[in-house]
């Protein structure tokens, strides 16, 4: 008998720094026991520090990729990072909106941590309006949320971003301050859960993809949002605390499986 594993159709860009992107999205998935279908929809460049330009992948292409994929293999989640621009999301939200409700994590990556913009205005519209739509939560980071949710307030801005019509959002607290990191999950019932962390303390490249991809496992897996959440949570806390150095900026979580 051949094994087999709940598979997680990864769209996101390239990272050939190796911390952030469809890299770590793979190196997550597999570790937390899934198979990833990785489709990569933009090139980066880009080293620890920042990201120094992005191109997207031809939506067309994506569309095949996509067709192809789902005429084999059976689709048990989707997670979305970097999307390149408007027409690849476009495409996307065609493709799952032709299909059964599939859970969705989509984690709304609009800069880099250097600061280097890996969406711009077309694609955060195309974005709100099409994907977070069909979304079983979102994960922004502070900033991400604010941006997204356009209040400063945490609660306000989720409340703000709910209002797309996704079904969660899930504020991460890893750019705050203070001794734990809180995460909030704000569902579209007006109720929230709580997760307390101790802070390892600094900042990782591709964190914040980890949390994601991390969560899409659970979900492909048939576990519950929450219970994706806190093992994508502890996940991300044993990357982080042997965090590895790559280059010269931030240093990469390390989301090798201890043996
Ligand atoms: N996706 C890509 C392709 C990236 O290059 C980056 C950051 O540089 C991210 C996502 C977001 O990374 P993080 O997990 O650090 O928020």
């Amino acid at each position: 008998m051949l094994a087999e594993k709940p598979h997680v159709l990864v769209i996101s860009g390239l990272d050939p720094s190796g911390g952030a992107g469809i890299q770590a999205d793979i190196q997550a998935i597999t570790a937390l026991g899934a198979h990833p279908l990785p489709i990569i929809s933009c090139l980066t460049v880009q080293d620890t520090i920042n990201v120094h330009g992005a191109e997207p992948v031809s939506a067309e292409l994506i569309r095949k990729q996509l067709q192809c994929l789902a005429a084999d293999i059976p689709i048990h989640a989707v997670k979305t990072g970097a999307l390149g621009d408007a027409t690849v999301v476009r495409e996307l939200s065609a493709f799952l909106r032709q299909r059964e409700r599939l859970p969705l994590v989509v984690d709304p990556v609009i800069k880099a941590a250097g600061g280097g913009d890996l969406a711009d205005e077309t694609l955060l519209s195309a974005m709100f309006s099409e994907l977070f739509p069909l979304a079983d939560v979102l994960t922004p980071n502070g900033p991400e949320l604010q941006q997204l949710g356009e209040h400063e307030q945490e609660a306000d801005a989720a409340r703000n971003l709910l209002k797309s019509g996704c079904n969660a959002v899930l504020a991460t607290g890893g750019h705050g301050t203070g001794h734990h990191i809180e995460n909030i999950l704000y569902r579209a019932d007006g109720s929230t859960e709580n997760w307390q962390l101790k802070r390892v303390g600094g900042e990782y490249h591709g964190s914040g993809c980890t949390l994601a991809a991390g969560i899409s496992a659970g979900l492909a897996a048939g576990q519950s949002l929450e219970e994706a959440i806190e093992r994508a949570q502890n996940f991300v806390a044993a990357s982080i605390q042997r965090a590895q150095k790559v280059g010269a900026g931030q240093p990469v979580p390390n989301r090798e499986q201890p043996r």
